[in-house]
Formats: structure tokens, C-alpha cells, sequence
């Protein structure tokens, strides 16, 4: 700082607490270390530049450094919002001597993507938190919930654990028959590629028997993998493990070797990012779409049964919109089935609000549930019911259950949340068109 026309020494004197006493009351009062720092201001010089060089060295992790401090990321950070993040604090944070590897900062970032987009330095989170992570792993300092997620994705195929011959369980109650092709290998048009959550999960297995029924009406000719389907474990990749997602790579490649399709359909952000990105970057490229972009072109062919009655809000999967750019599939759905009215969240397309799933968040609700004042899929819940909607509307299996989960945790009970596919299927006659 000038003083007098001379710079002023800095002093690097930093006390953890001080006493400090009022020049008016006389009182004094205990200030920790955070509010000392105010007082004795240490200068960069005075810390190493060890953090930048570990990170710097690992492959995607060069980014960080070329920081210039401008802030933009913060306030588009999904996290920040809930708590302290952002990258340019990671930078700080770094740059004032935290071991990253080491801190449970490095398990917070969603790799939603959102700082990427306004950043001017092409400071790449989707790079750097997977590539530290890798290195955190490495050091066996894992979340326990992250590593139980990687042994199960491993040993079974699915991130749950499920039994791998129960992957098409859910098939039962579609009300349609579901080829198999293990059990009937015909060339097929349409590879549906499940995924986890609607092979699993309760309510994904309602929106995919929902599908089931809408392709059905379609004519479509289509098929699943069922037992040998597994995860293309992307959100397990970007946790750090790319050993394990390449790994499984390998069996989905081979799987999908022994079998004739034309194009492959996934309802999962995650796995569909991975298809249209992670695999023909090593050498695997097929015609992938997500299921909304499946379903948009055909959407004059739907054949509707009745009219909704429903207002709804959208939430933009940051998987198929920021990081992919389909933004209008989902709409073009919505806007389609009768009675359904749709009303925007202040956040969306571009500047979505992160559910919180993503880049492994999936699993670790009860880790960063210690670092943040709320969860972001609570967040995003009352965002969502301060539009007065009378449904949250997804097309990314991780949503339904996170966001009903938060829509009860917040007292938003009466704010239904809806798969795309589920409100189709209903408007079209549901199950009950099939006697199921
Ligand atoms: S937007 Fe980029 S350059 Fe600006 S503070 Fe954030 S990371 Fe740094
Ligand atoms: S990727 Fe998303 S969650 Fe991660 S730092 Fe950037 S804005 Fe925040």
C-alpha cells in the first residue's frame, strides 16, 4: 500500500487470534484468525506455489492456474449459492497453501458447468476437479459413500448394486412386450440403452415402463440389452474414477459389438454425454439421442387420449443442456401434450440450476449435506414452487427421486415431480390403454 509516496513493508506476522480492545468503550474481545487477516495482511510471495505445480502436473488439472481473479464464476456456481465455492476460491484456496487433494472441497463441485460458460479464462472444472479427484483417490482419501458407489459399479454393473439378471425386472409391469436380445439377437432399429436409475429405481422403473408404452404406440422396433446391460458409468468418471469407467467401457463396447442396431436411445444425461463425447473420443462412435430428442421429431404421431389440466415447470439436466446444448427437445415435449402449460424457472437453459447429481453429487448428499446451508435439489425445489407450478418436470433419471425427496424436506409436498415420459404416457392413456 502507499504510504508517503513509499511502498509499505508488508508485515507477514499472521496471527491465528488477537484481543482487541475498543479505543472508545475499553472493552476488549477475542477475534479469531479469519477476522485477524483483515488486520495483518500477508502478501502472496509469502506462501509456496506447491499447490498450482501438483495440480498443474496432473492431466486436465493445468486450467486452475489461469485464473485472473475476476469472479464471474461465483455467482453462477450452483454450490456458492448454498455455500462458499466457486473456482475462483478454489484458486485462492490454493494459492494460500490448501492441499486441494487433501480438502473436502474437491468433493463439492457438481461439474455442473455453469462457471465454465462465463469464464474469460477457460478455467475447465469438468477437467480439473475429475483429474485431483483421480489423484485423491490415489491417496486412498475418498468419501466412504463415493467409494461404496465405485465397488458396487465394479462388482456389479450398476451403481446400486443390484443383481445384474434383475435389469429388466421392470418390464413386467410395462403393459407391452420388451424384446430382450440376449434372448432374441434379431437386428434391431432402436437400441434402448436403460441405465440404471429406470432399470432400478421404484420411480425410474415407472418412467420406463412409460416409455416402453409410448414406443409401443409407435410402431418402434426396439430392443434392450437387459442382463447384459451396465452402467456407462459417466458421473463415476467425473468422481475421479476413470480407470473404472474405462473399464467399463470396455464391456459396454464388447456388448455392443455382438448385436445389430442402427441407433442407440438413452434416457440418462449421464450415459448419453459419455456416448456422444467420452466414446468416440477413444475410438467408439455411435448414433446416440438422448430420449427427448428421440421423441421430439415424432411428437405429431403422438396419439393423445385425454387433456392434462397441469401447469409445470422444467428443469434443464445440465448434462443434456449445458453441456450438450438440447434445450428445446424437452420443451417441444411439454409444449405438446394437451393441457400441460409451461412455466419458466428464472434459472434455466443456459444458467440451470444444478439438482445437485451430477460428477458423482449423486452420491454424496450426506457428505456435502455437512459443507452447504442446503441441499441444491431443495434449492432448486423452492425455486421451482415459487412458480406456482403444479409439477417439476425432468428427463434425467437422477431428478424424480432427489427432487421428491427435497419437495418433502422443503414442505413442498404438493409440487409433483413428473418424468416427461410419465406425463406423455398418462396423456396418451397410460397403462390402463394396455390392461396393465
Ligand atoms: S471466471 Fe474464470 S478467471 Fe474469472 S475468477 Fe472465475 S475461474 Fe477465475
Ligand atoms: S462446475 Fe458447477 S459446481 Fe463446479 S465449480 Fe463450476 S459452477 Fe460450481
Amino acid at each position: 500500500m502507499p504510504v508517503g509516496g513509499r511502498k509499505q513493508a508488508p508485515s507477514a506476522v499472521e496471527l491465528e487470534e488477537a484481543t482487541v480492545t475498543s479505543t472508545i468503550s475499553g472493552r476488549s474481545w477475542e477475534l479469531p484468525g479469519m477476522w485477524n487477516r483483515m488486520f495483518e495482511p500477508r502478501v502472496l510471495r509469502d506462501y509456496g506455489s506447491g499447490g498450482f505445480e501438483l495440480i498443474s502436473a496432473l492431466p486436465g488439472g493445468e486450467s486452475l492456474e489461469w485464473c485472473y481473479g475476476c469472479g464471474k464464476c461465483v455467482p453462477v456456481c450452483p454450490v456458492d449459492l448454498v455455500g462458499e465455492y466457486g473456482p475462483r476460491k478454489l484458486h485462492r484456496k490454493v494459492q494460500t497453501g490448501t492441499d486441494l487433494v487433501g480438502d473436502p472441497d474437491l468433493w463439492m463441485c457438481t461439474t455442473c458447468g455453469n462457471c465454465l460458460r462465463v469464464c474469460p479464462k477457460q478455467v475447465d472444472m469438468i477437467q480439473i476437479v475429475p483429474a485431483v479427484r483421480e489423484a485423491a483417490i490415489g491417496r486412498g482419501q475418498v468419501p466412504p459413500e463415493l467409494q461404496d458407489v465405485f465397488e458396487k459399479s465394479f462388482r456389479y454393473g450398476n451403481c446400486l448394486g443390484e443383481n445384474p439378471r434383475r435389469r429388466h425386472a421392470w418390464t413386467k409391469g410395462a403393459g407391452v412386450p420388451v424384446r430382450v436380445l440376449p434372448s432374441d439377437p434379431r437386428p434391431v432399429d432402436v437400441l434402448l440403452y436403460v441405465e440404471d436409475y429406470w432399470s432400478y429405481h421404484p420411480r425410474g422403473q415407472q418412467a420406463a415402463q412409460a416409455f416402453a408404452r409410448v414406443l409401443d404406440a409407435l410402431g418402434v422396433d426396439w430392443a434392450i440389452l437387459g442382463p447384459e446391460e451396465k452402467t456407462i458409468g459417466d458421473s463415476q468418471r467425473l468422481a475421479g474414477e476413470k480407470g473404472l469407467f474405462e473399464a467399463l467401457m470396455e464391456d459396454v463396447v464388447a456388448t455392443l459389438g455382438k448385436y445389430e442396431f442402427n441407433r442407440i436411445v438413452i434416457p440418462d444425461p449421464h450415459g448419453f454425454n459419455a456416448l456422444v463425447k467420452e466414446y468416440p473420443a477413444r475410438g467408439h462412435t455411435y448414433d446416440v439421442a438422448h430420449y427427448t430428442q428421440f421423441l421430439a421429431p415424432l411428437v405429431d404421431e403422438l396419439a393423445w387420449d385425454r387433456e392434462l389440466d397441469l401447469t409445470v415447470t422444467f428443469h434443464d439436466p445440465c448434462y443434456l443442456g449445458r453441456h450438450n446444448g438440447e434445450y428445446d427437445a424437452p420443451r417441444r415435449l411439454i409444449e405438446a401434450i394437451p393441457g400441460v402449460r409451461l412455466v419458466e424457472m428464472g434459472r434455466c437453459r443456459e444458467n440451470g440450476y444444478c439438482c445437485g447429481g451430477g460428477g458423482g453429487g449423486m452420491w454424496l448428499d450426506s457428505f456435502t449435506g455437512n459443507h452447504t446451508s442446503e441441499r441444491l435439489s431443495e434449492r432448486r425445489v423452492r425455486e421451482a414452487a415459487a412458480t406456482g407450478a403444479d409439477a417439476l418436470v425432468v428427463c434425467c433419471p437422477y431428478e424424480v427421486s432427489r427432487f421428491e425427496d427435497a419437495a418433502k424436506s422443503t414442505g413442498n409436498e404438493h409440487l409433483k415431480v413428473r418424468d416427461i415420459v410419465e406425463l406423455i404416457d398418462e396423456a396418451m392413456g397410460g397403462a390402463g390403454r394396455h390392461g396393465a
